[in-house]
């Protein structure tokens, strides 16, 4: 049989969105945890993207 990777759980990084998997350092948080890297964490690269989600809640959110 062929070696598989172990079954480790994986999300999608909330900052650029590809899927991540299951880090040891995370074991105590993993459900906390939303971003695949520091970069993403500190939406180094991923400000774009928040931007336009953000955009898209202040839509949403202002007074009706
Ligand atoms: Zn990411």
């Amino acid at each position: 049989m062929p070696h598989r990777k172990p079954n480790l759980p994986e999300k999608p990084c909330a900052a650029c969105g590809r899927p991540f998997a299951w880090r040891k350092k995370w074991a105590r948080d993993w459900e906390h945890v939303r971003y695949c890297s520091d970069a993403c964490r500190t939406g180094r690269h991923a400000r774009a993207v928040a931007e336009i989600s953000m955009a898209r809640v202040d839509r949403r959110v202002r007074r009706v």
